[in-house]
């Protein structure tokens, strides 16, 4: 068997080591350590202004918006790198319906570089992640949580700790496109529990998903969290959804 470069690589001191290839387009990384070119970084959908509360996209930076002002979510805050589009889009579906997790685990390490920034900033650090669950049937279908993968990588890379038992979905929910969002809250006001041995009294506890559509499954979570005691939640994912027709 041939030896590969990557195994020679390991005998070499790290100075003389070449740069990484960027994952997304193959050239080689500006930076030793960076995983995606300044090219491929300049091309992702950054969010910058967005809603202080659920992260919406606005044309504005540090407000909150007409949703957030006129019903209070239960979650505190939403932090999110990017706004789902393109490429980014068609990347979380590899990641999901293809299991392709190199490019999983790369905008999972690009959202705890984004967390970690805000933590030294403004955000207080939570005392625990917990991964939105999938039902046990879209579970047995899909193989894998896309949730659980990304709250693994992060409780890694910001040496947090995760529950992956506390919550639960009890049913398969229909589909949630082309619901409003009344009805899908409706939806999903049963769809969740949380599990006897949760202690989430007191505790600041971050959701991790990987789109926050209209935050109705971050909503309904908090709550259950929330009347459980949490004394805050915050919903950590890698992408928000712009309002319809943005
Ligand atoms: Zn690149
Ligand atoms: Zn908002």
């Amino acid at each position: 068997m041939a030896l590969s470069f990557a195994s020679l690589d390991r005998w070499r001191p790290s100075w003389t080591r070449p740069r990484l290839a960027c994952q997304l387009c193959g050239a080689q990384a500006d930076h030793p350590r960076a995983p995606i070119c300044n090219g491929c970084q300049a091309d992702l959908p950054w969010l910058r202004a967005s809603c202080q509360v659920c992260a919406l996209p606005l044309p504005v930076a540090g407000q909150t918006c007409g949703a957030c002002l006129k019903r209070p979510p239960a979650f505190a805050r939403v932090e999110a790198p990017w706004r789902y589009g393109f490429p980014l889009d068609s990347l979380i579906t590899r990641f999901k319906h293809q299991a392709d997790w190199p490019h999983g685990r790369l905008l999972g390490e690009l959202l705890a570089e984004h967390l970690r920034h805000a933590f030294d900033e403004h955000l207080p650090r939570p005392d625990l992640l917990l991964p939105v669950p999938l039902a046990a049937g879209r579970l047995r279908q899909r193989g894998f949580n896309q949730a659980e993968m990304l709250a693994g990588w992060l409780a890694r890379e910001l040496a947090l700790p995760v529950e992956r038992q506390w919550l639960h979905r009890e049913r398969e929910t229909p589909a949630q496109q082309g619901l409003d969002g009344a009805a899908r809250r409706r939806n999903l006001r049963q769809a969740f529990a949380l599990s006897a041995r949760a202690a989430a009294a007191g505790r600041h506890l971050a959701l991790v998903d990987d789109v926050l559509t209209t935050g109705a499954t971050a909503e309904a979570l908090a709550r259950l969290l929330r009347r459980a005691g949490a004394a805050r939640v915050d919903v950590y994912c890698l992408a928000r959804t712009p309002k319809p027709g943005d």
